[in-house]
């Protein structure tokens, strides 16, 4: 079994740089570290001198949910001018767009540059027999995860699957069953994994979870979890089949193929001992993170930066904090009270809908020209809160999961970044400027 990251070309999308190339408006992909990976000699042009810096694109995409910036710029020609940009987030990376005159809405063309790039970044980063993500992804993903594990001081684990004696399926069923064994298999492990848990394949019969915010425990009980399920059905033609899978969560400062050693050894072992069987590396950065923070890093506290200075919005993002600290405490006692967990998450969840209904009123009284997107946004929130509901209804939920959704989905990228973008429409006056 190959132990190194793909080799797999991770390079810019020929079809994708020749639509930037193409495009009339100046706009540039920056990658999951905010580096510049295609752009078009239109924006090419403000970049020369240097006027969109390193740290400007670096901050548009840690916060880049979908955020209008006015930016001042200096062309070639030395000449100073304002500009609008807008940014959007891609499967791994953002796209950034200039409307070069102020007042220049996004036009139905980049909506549409936007969603076919969207495709063809999804059709190549896909295995084809499968459906699942493949290995070249799998790589954007890890380095694009890790980094956000790291700051957010989130766990990330790894789980590598392999089936069992799978030479055999084909050398007594032939090839063509094998592979519709491999997308059996493909198609009910998606199914069994959380939303927020990530399929790739790694090559031949073999996968990838990537599970976000989990530390090894976590991830050990569900792969374990996914090995019983798997020896439990029955797949076509063949009948049983059985996994064997290596579990093991990122440590501190270790690199990507030291991580992936390790969990390949864990699979190793797994199949040292018998098959159908999952080990363990019982390391990770998670212990000590839990340690260093305590209990206060599970409470998120409200300061008046958040503010937008409209009272209503203002009022229910407060009460977004307080309903989501409730459940976070509430989470602590959920197997004593899962009553009080229950009624906690209603709340949130009944809160949000709410809130956002209230938002979307505002804000279409205000005419802002991003709220389809904006609306898409507040949609994308409300299916995984729903999600997070039938995870902890069907006694799937981690507190891992319901971290990372409250600090990150709806505080981190919601109110810091998709709100920041239409404060300046409802406070006159207090346009940013970047
Ligand atoms: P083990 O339990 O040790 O993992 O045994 P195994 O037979 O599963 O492992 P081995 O690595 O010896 O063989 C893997 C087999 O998977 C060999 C290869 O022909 C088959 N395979 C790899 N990719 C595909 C594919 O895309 N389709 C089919 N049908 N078979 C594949
Ligand atoms: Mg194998
Ligand atoms: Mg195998």
């Amino acid at each position: 079994m190959e132990m190194n990251r793909t080799g797999a070309s991770t390079g810019p999308n020929p079809d994708v740089q020749e639509l930037v190339r193409d495009f009339p408006l100046p706009l540039a992909l920056l990658d999951a570290n905010g580096r510049i990976e295609i752009s078009n000699d239109q924006f090419n042009r403000y970049c020369e001198v240097g006027s969109l810096t390193h740290d400007f694109l670096r901050s548009v995409m840690e916060h880049a949910a979908d955020k209008e910036y006015v930016l001042r710029l200096v062309d070639r020609n030395g000449h100073e001018c304002e500009a609008r940009a807008h940014s959007s987030r891609l499967h791994n990376g953002v796209l950034l767009v200039i409307n070069e005159f102020p007042g220049v809405a996004r036009g139905a063309d980049v909506e549409h540059l936007y969603q076919r790039i969207l495709e063809l970044e999804k059709l190549s980063a896909t295995d084809q027999l499968t459906g699942a993500w493949n290995r070249a992804h799998l790589d954007r993903m890890v380095e694009s995860e890790l980094s956000r594990s790291l700051r957010f001081r989130q766990p990330l684990s790894l789980v590598l699957i392999d089936i069992d004696h799978f030479k055999r399926v084909n050398d007594r069923f032939g090839h063509q069953v094998g592979d519709s064994v491999l997308v059996e298999m493909v198609n009910f492990v998606k199914e069994s994994i959380r939303s927020a848990d990530t399929l790739f394949r790694w090559g031949g019969e073999e996968f990838v979870v990537l599970t976000a915010a989990t530390g090894y425990r976590h991830a050990a009980l569900m792969a374990d979890a996914l090995r019983a399920k798997v020896e439990r059905h029955s797949f076509a033609t063949v009948g049983q089949v059985t996994i064997s899978l290596g579990v093991a969560e990122h440590v501190g400062s270790e690199s990507v193929q030291e991580w992936f050693s390790r969990v390949d050894a864990a699979l190793y072992s797994a199949k040292e001992s018998g098959r159908n069987c999952i080990r363990v590396d019982r390391r990770g950065s998670s212990d000590r993170w839990a340690a260093a923070s305590g209990a206060s890093a599970l409470h998120l506290v409200w300061t008046e930066a958040y503010e937008c200075g409209e009272p209503t919005i203002d009022g229910q993002h407060r009460e977004l904090f307080n309903l989501a600290n409730a459940l976070m405490a509430a989470s602590f006692n959920k197997e004593a009270s899962p009553d009080v967990f229950d009624a906690a998450l209603d709340r949130l969840i009944t809160h949000i809908v709410h809130h956002f209904t209230h938002e979307e009123a505002l804000l279409e009284q205000h005419h802002y020209v991003h709220l389809g997107a904006h609306k898409r946004a507040h949609a994308a929130l409300l299916k995984r809160a729903y999600e997070l509901k039938a995870d902890a209804t069907a006694g799937k939920g981690t507190l891992g999961g319901l971290i990372e959704f409250l600090a990150n989905d709806v505080v981190a990228h919601h109110l810091f970044s998709a709100d920041r973008s239409f404060f300046p429409l409802l406070v006159q006056g207090n346009r940013k400027t970047i």
